[in-house]
């Protein structure tokens, strides 16, 4: 019984492991898309809801008028996902190193954390 404890244990906690190294991947992942569609050349032109003037799409701020597109929140989201991003992969690779220790591995992973 104790073995069947373990596996099913196990299998709980490789399916969280699973999770938040998957979760981590898809905030970095959006944080990569964030940085790219911020730093991209503006390639596209709209027209500004306030002044009417042809502005870039990618403009936060009408440079004529001084109107507000989107308040930045690239920058912001980039910044979030790279926090969660992190503490799912530091709280994922935690989890593998109770994993690890529990067979009895010393890995530099488990130094982090002592
Ligand atoms: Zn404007």
């Amino acid at each position: 019984m104790d073995n069947l404890s373990d596996v099913f244990g196990n299998a709980i906690g490789f399916i969280m492991l699973f999770v938040l190294f998957f979760l981590s991947y898809m905030c970095f992942k959006a944080m990569i898309i964030n940085i790219i569609d911020k730093f991209k050349p503006a390639s596209k032109l709209m027209r500004c809801e306030s002044c009417g003037r042809q502005i870039s799409t990618s403009a936060y701020v009408c440079p004529h008028c001084g109107q507000h597109y989107g308040s930045s929140s690239a920058f912001n989201s980039i910044l979030v996902c790279f926090v969660i991003g992190s503490f799912l992969l530091l709280g994922g690779l935690y989890c593998l190193s109770l994993f690890l220790e529990e067979y009895g591995y010393d890995i530099f992973i488990l130094k982090m954390f002592n």
